[in-house]
Order: structure tokens, then sequence, then C-alpha cells
């Protein structure tokens, strides 16, 4: 929903104007207010994770959402490559008649032409440009190579051997500006917003390493895979962590009232999630070394087989489902049920997955 149309709305809006900061962050603010209070399972309105932090990619424990300053100048980007490089576009010679004139193929000095992707400034001594303007006045007039002695004429050694290493194709005719993040050379806004986003340093400051990717290929309900998610970023909102955002509530646990509510002792050391686990016929591969759940429920994963990975996640599932059957409606489920829910989350998903390949199987 967030992916595909709260975040669209804005769209057309950032490919022709550099939006203020500020409007961004009130953006940012209500994705973020909306994505937390429509996720399911959500405690007291409280937003567990900045945009910030749900702008990080899915292989980093991020959500993947558009950092929106970024997706602004990958969208004004695409506008100013459709300058440069459709000349005869209409709105091209409008802007170009009104603003750069005698603006001709790529100028030699302040522009990103060379091979490191760095610029020539402009001399101060213009006495040594002579008739050098475009970087096609760098070339040999016969053939498509550099001119070797004009070069050296006039650019230090330094510059000179960065020119002569940028390559030149045969098969382009003009000099022309190429984006080098694509195979085919073409501008993308997809590669200039990853480009971007990773140049503001969001993704190392707020992404969390570690095999995201086991929970994101698991074939299990997005509900389960939203409860692992959480867990891998140490929100899910047990009495300890509630507590520690300021909610007001006992900390002991509800299953057992023996230990404080943290994710770990819900889901790995609650003697009746161990008889859980035991029922399941997992607890032998449990041993929950870490004190950290994330670490357990990443280390347990990579050890079990695929089926097993599938029962050992809806199982998560199921254990805290126990645990807010306790909070919420004062029942305490037994093992037995803890198991058979699982089972039956299986059990119909795979149904559901199954129907879903009949229908959309060509006739
Ligand atoms: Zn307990």
């Amino acid at each position: 929903m967030i992916k595909s149309i709260l975040q669209a709305i804005p769209t057309y809006v950032m490919s022709i104007f550099l939006l203020p900061n500020t409007l961004i962050d009130e953006i940012e603010k209500m994705l973020n207010s909306f994505w937390w209070g429509h996720s399911g399972n959500n405690a007291c309105g409280l937003h567990w994770l900045s945009w910030e932090r749900l702008s990080v990619s899915k292989n980093h424990g991020g959500m993947g959402f558009k950092d929106l300053q970024s997706f602004n100048l990958a969208m004004l980007g695409k506008q100013a490559w459709n300058l440069v490089t459709k000349p005869s576009n209409l709105i091209t010679k409008l802007l170009k008649a009104k603003y750069f004139l005698r603006c001709e193929n790529i100028n030699v000095w302040n522009q990103n032409w060379l091979k490191d992707g760095m610029a020539i400034p402009t001399p101060t001594d213009m006495q040594i440009l002579g008739d050098v303007t475009n970087v096609q006045d760098l070339m040999s007039s016969n053939s498509k190579t550099w001119d070797y002695e004009k070069i050296h004429s006039i650019f230090d050694s330094n510059t000179a051997n960065r020119i002569l290493q940028t390559p030149l194709f045969a098969s382009v005719r003009a000099d022309t500006l190429v984006w080098k993040m694509e195979n085919d050379g073409i501008y993308s806004v997809r590669s200039a917003y990853k480009n971007r986003f990773i140049s503001t340093g969001l993704q190392h400051q707020h992404g969390i390493i570690g095999g995201w990717n086991l929970i994101r290929r698991a074939k299990i309900s997005p509900k389960v895979k939203n409860l692992l998610w959480r867990i891998g970023r140490n929100i899910l909102p047990t009495r300890m962590k509630l507590n520690s955002r300021g909610v007001q509530c006992p900390v002991n646990c509800a299953m057992c009232s023996e230990e404080n509510e943290d994710s770990n002792h819900v889901l790995f050391r609650c003697p009746k999630s161990i008889q859980s686990w035991q029922q399941a016929g997992l607890w032998m591969h449990m041993s929950a070394g870490f004190n950290d759940s994330k670490e357990n429920l990443l280390s347990i994963l990579e050890r079990l087989c695929k089926n097993q990975q599938e029962l050992f996640s809806v199982m998560m599932w199921s254990i805290w489902k126990c645990r807010n059957n306790q909070v919420w409606n004062n029942i305490s489920d037994s093992a037995q049920t803890v198991y058979e829910r699982a089972n039956h989350l299986i059990t119909s998903w795979r149904n559901a997955q199954e129907f879903r390949a009949l229908v959309d199987m060509p006739q």
C-alpha cells in the first residue's frame, strides 16, 4: 500500500520541483504514521522505527521504502538527462534558447566526462585554451582517437593521462554522455536513487547486517515474516520494550510471571515456550545460546532444513500469539494448542498458495 500508492502520490511534483526539506520531513512523517497505524499488532500507537530506518533496503533490515529527498533528486536528474540527451525535444529547445544557447555537445571544462567521473576545472589562464571548447576538439580530425600532442600541449601530465585513459568508442559518432550506473548507459531513476541513497550514509547508519534473506525468501505467511522482522529489529512490543518506550505496564512475563518479559525470554526461555518447542519436536535445535533474540533467531534458522525453518518461523508466531492471548484475553494456551495453531497456519497458507497457482495457471 505504502509503496504502490502513498509514495507514488508526490512523484509527479518531485519530477519537476526540488521540494524543501521541511515539506519532505512532513510527508515522511505522515507516511510513517500511516505505516505504524495500519501494520497491525501495534501497541499504543507507537512509531517503532523512524522513516530513515524503514527506508533502508530489505537486505539491511529495512522495508525498502523511499528516502524522499534522494528520490526527489533522482527524479529531477531524469529531467536534466533529457535536456542533455534529447536536443530535439520541445522543452529542451525552449530551455536551451533561454538559458544555454551556445552549449553544444560536452564541454571540456567543469563537466564530469573523464573516466574517473571527475571534471577538469576551467584554467585561470585562458590563453592556453586555444580552440578547445568541446571534448571532440581534443580528438584527431580523421579518426576516433585522442590527439595526443594537443592534449599534452594544453594539460599537465596528470590531467593529460586521465584524458588519454578515457576510452573512445568507434561506434559512438558524437561525444555523448553515458550513465555509467546502467549497462546500457542510459539514465534511470532507479540507479540514480540507489547511488544517491547510498551516498547519504543512511543505509550504513540505520541498517543492520544479518541474514535477512533467510526471512525474506522463506515460504511463509507475510504476517509471520512481519513478526520475524520485528524480532530482528528488536521492536517486538514485549512488556520490557513497552516500558523502555514510556508505557506504564507490568514488566514480568505474562505467561510464567517468573522473569522480566523481553523477546528472548518470551520466545526461547519461558517454560511455556520451551514446552511448545518440545511439542513441535524442535527443542533439540534450540540451543538459544545468545542473549539477543535476533541472533538466536538467525543462528537457529541457519541450522535448520527448509521444512524445519517453516515450522520454526510459524511456531514463533504461535508462541507470540499465546503470549497475546494471555495478556489480552486471559487465556492460557497449552503447548499442544500452540503447536496445532502453527500447523493449521502452515496448512492453510500452503492451500491458499496452491489455489492461487491454479487460478494463475494459463488456460
Ligand atoms: Zn515466561
